[in-house]
């Protein structure tokens, strides 16, 4: 089978067995894959060996299967890549995406490539049967928005509170999406005027252009709360968004960080968490749960996704990297 694999900073195709099914699970071909910003990362900082195969929001057909599950051959499905033991500390503390299981379970090889094989962990807890005659594309955001749902939760928020989204990649469009299913309100700043647009379009409360930091800052305030916003989730990691949060934050408030940085150096403004009794919180990943919640938000359309893909050949990967790096498209979806 074909396979996209890591090779000194770049992707590429080459062929590979197709997984075995030795242990029970089920083998699954690919039909579609969504390229995640967290391959991206991964490529960049060449954080994952050589020969690795990217890709975990994928969309498939069962072709093969051993399983107590209720799962059957022809079943097309929606996954997520990682299950945790439940048993752990981290899991009860509802840090799943801590546990130590979760970190080790993934599918093999990776999204881009032609098959995989995903064990009997996964079709017991983070596979899901596409029923409705939603578009494959649209269904494979059912990941990241699980990332999103998680991220509101941990939040947690007060009825009726104001969240800044900062930063409206598809990424920042679910998460507005998600704060709303959730019953908050949702404001977005970018520093693209189209993806302000689309928040907008989207639903969101309103969307505002990040132009001098203090005058977009007192213009939002002005316009949702003078005191500031109850929560500030930053989606992006660039050097401005980390001023930005706390200078939107209400005294009170909270920011949650969703968005790695460049660098580990960054100097976090202690006084002001003091003083100001903020709460900074983080979400990383997502739970079993989350994805049941993120899968029928989409299969539901209560979370619009239409239209935010390009599709691109696995052959084309490397420059789906650069367009999505490049801002030229939103988000890429690899198809096999
Ligand atoms: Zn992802
Ligand atoms: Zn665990």
């Amino acid at each position: 089978m074909k396979a996209a694999v890591l090779k000194s900073g770049k992707i590429e195709v080459v062929e590979m067995p197709v997984p075995e099914l030795k242990d029970k699970g089920a083998i699954v071909k690919i039909s579609g894959c969504g390229l995640c910003g967290s391959d991206i990362v991964k490529l960049k900082h060449n954080s994952v060996p050589d020969g690795t195969v990217l890709g975990h929001e994928i969309v498939g057909e069962i072709v093969k299967i051993d399983s107590d599950s209720d799962f059957e051959v022809g079943d097309e499905i929606v996954m997520g890549h990682h299950v945790p033991c439940f048993e752990c500390t981290y899991c009860f503390g509802e840090n799943y995406s801590m546990c130590r299981k979760f970190k080790r379970t993934n599918i093999i090889p990776g999204g881009f490539s032609e098959y995989i094989y995903i064990s009997e962990d996964h079709l017991m807890n983070t596979v899901f049967r596409l029923t409705s005659n939603i578009s494959e594309e649209e269904i494979s955001f059912t990941e990241p928005l699980a990332c999103c749902v998680r991220c509101v939760k941990r939040c947690k928020l007060d009825f009726n509170a104001n969240v800044l989204v900062i930063g409206l990649g598809t990424i920042g469009l679910l998460m507005g999406q998600a704060v709303r299913e959730f019953g908050f309100n949702a404001y977005g700043i970018d520093l693209i005027q189209e993806r302000v647009q689309l928040a907008k379009k989207l639903g969101f409360e309103n969307a505002f252009r990040l132009g001098n930091l203090e005058e977009t800052v007192s213009d939002m305030k002005l316009e949702v709360n003078p005191s500031g916003f109850d929560a500030i989730i930053m989606t992006s990691g660039a050097d401005k968004a980390l001023d930005l949060a706390f200078a939107a934050v209400r005294d009170g408030g909270t920011i949650n960080v969703f968005s790695s940085v460049k660098s580990d150096e960054t100097a976090y403004p202690n006084n002001q968490i003091y003083y100001r009794e903020l709460t900074v919180t983080s979400s990383y990943s997502s739970s079993p749960d989350d994805l049941e919640d993120a899968f029928n938000l989409i299969q539901n359309n209560r979370v619009k996704v239409h239209g935010l893909t390009t599709v691109y050949p696995m052959e084309k990967l490397n420059e789906a990297i650069a367009d999505t790096l490049s801002n030229k498209i939103m988000k890429a979806y690899i198809k096999l």
